[in-house]
């Protein structure tokens, strides 16, 4: 049989792994990077033999391939892209072409919003049952990478609208979906239903072996259940712990037929009798659905319990800081939409010093006015240019305080906040104005915190 051809587009974390994986399982491989490959991620494609380029794309060595594996950051639109479909080239993901090489459990999770929190928080729980489990997607190490040097039993994998675009053949032992709001929107023509019907590929592929874990109440999932002939009549009941038919090791291939639905609703937090270590009601969902996945997986009872329980949380998501003078600093850097500081604001029990700004997405923040004019002492402004916070929120009449440097921004919340206050960095904006990136702003916050303790 001739040898396959694979090209690779992008030298990251995910287009390293593929094309590792994909060279030694006998593959021709082809990786090309536009902009600039790491010399570490150079060194390993050069130990492997892996043929490479950066710099740019030699279309020849690229539209011969059988198969593309894309990276997920790179849009359909790029010029090579295009030319790739053009000629009808399949383009598939990292998780899609990894998958084919292993027969581990995929515990898979999607959302717009509670990703990374309920798959950090799955893997937590399956690592405390002493499960053999690896973390993949948008967080963790390459799926390709693991499968290739240090495979295991079990995956758990976040991940985007964009990785499921490319998928096809994949599929989810257990599937979660946490919610579907309007996001990327650029990249699906503008179309809710695009982007909605992207986010229903958890599903595709899914068999009577296979569970389906959603959260009941959102807007969307029901009705593109129905319409997709899935039934939630057929589902387990809501607060119920059971029975979920556990998906059996090995199971591929497929078994034909629908998956079990697990639907949850807020209350089954409160039925169930569970304690979440993270604040806020989108959190309670987010425990639901990883109760209800671990569950699905045969952990006991206990063990996800006390999981919750100790969970330590992920960096920048409503990361409690510090408390000083009595003021309590919490750090939701990665609130980087209105929804996600709405959820944050209304898992807020005392008055807050809100820290709002950044790079504008084309907000509307009007949809925080009452919030804000409910539980804010004051708010502080941190952006290059913080025009439109001015014009938006001033009117409120709180205190507000102007800052353009994350010193100057935790030294007026200093000033702003009394005892028994807390201060909360959920800035609605990316951060690409004054800092790298979400990670460097939270950083920079934890700093300054630190400073006001220790002077
Ligand atoms: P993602 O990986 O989908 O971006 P994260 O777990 O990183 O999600 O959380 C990002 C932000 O979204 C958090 O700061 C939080 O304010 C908000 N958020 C988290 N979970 C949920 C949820 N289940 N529903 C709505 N908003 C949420």
């Amino acid at each position: 049989m001739p040898q396959k051809r694979l090209v690779v587009l992008g030298g990251g974390e995910s287009g390293i792994g593929t094309a590792l994986l994909a060279q030694a399982n006998g593959y021709d491989v082809f990786l090309s990077d536009f902009g600039t490959i790491s010399e570490c991620h150079q060194a390993m494609l050069r130990k492997a033999g892996v043929s490479f380029e950066d710099g740019g794309h030699t279309e020849a060595l690229i539209l011969n391939a059988d198969e593309v594996m894309k990276s997920p950051g790179i849009p359909d639109q790029t010029p090579i892209v295009a030319k790739i479909i053009a000629r009808q080239i399949p383009i598939i993901s990292e998780i899609e072409f990894a998958s084919r090489f292993t027969q581990a459990q995929m515990v898979c999770i999607t959302g717009s919003n509670g990703k990374t929190t309920t798959t950090s928080l799955i893997y937590y729980i399956l690592q405390n049952a002493h499960l053999n489990v690896g973390l993949a997607g948008n967080i963790g190490r390459s799926l390709a990478l693991q499968i290739l040097e240090d495979p295991k039993d079990i995956y758990v994998i976040e991940l985007s609208s964009f990785q499921l675009d490319n998928m096809f053949s994949f599929r989810a032992n257990v599937a979660v979906l946490m919610n579907i709001t309007p996001d990327h929107l650029d990249r699906y023509d503008f179309n809710m239903q695009h982007y909605i019907d992207s986010k229903m590929r958890i599903i595709q592929n899914q068999t009577a072996n296979d569970t389906f874990i959603y959260w009941a109440q959102d807007d969307h999932i029901p009705t593109e259940l129905q319409r997709r002939g899935l039934s939630p009549n057929s589902a387990v009941p809501s607060g119920s712990a059971g029975p979920i038919p556990a998906p059996t090791p090995s199971s591929k291939p497929a078994r034909e037929g629908h998956p079990a639905l697990c639907p949850f609703i807020d209350e089954d937090f409160t039925n169930l009798g569970l304690t979440f270590s993270q604040i806020g009601n989108h959190n309670k969902r987010n425990a639901l659905a990883a109760y209800h996945a671990a569950k699905a997986l045969g952990v006991n009872e206990q063990t996800i319990r006390q999981s919750l329980h100790s969970f330590p949380g992920v960096e920048h998501r409503l990361e409690r800081v510090a408390t000083v003078g009595g003021v309590t600093y919490i750090n939701d850097s990665k609130a980087t939409n209105v929804d996600a500081c709405y959820v944050a604001m209304q898992a807020m029990e005392t008055p807050v010093v809100l820290i709002v700004g950044g790079k504008d997405k084309g907000n509307d923040y009007s949809v925080l006015a009452n919030i804000v004019r409910q539980k804010c002492r004051a708010l502080v402004y941190l952006g290059a240019d913080n025009a439109k916070l001015h014009a938006s929120f001033d009117p409120l009449g709180l205190p507000v305080a102007d800052t353009h440097s994350m010193a100057d921004c935790v030294k007026a919340c200093h000033d702003l906040a009394q005892s028994g206050d807390t201060v909360l960095l959920s800035p609605c904006c990316a951060s690409f104005d004054l800092f790298h990136n979400m990670e460097d702003r939270g950083q920079q916050f934890k700093q300054q915190v630190a400073a006001l303790s220790n002077p």
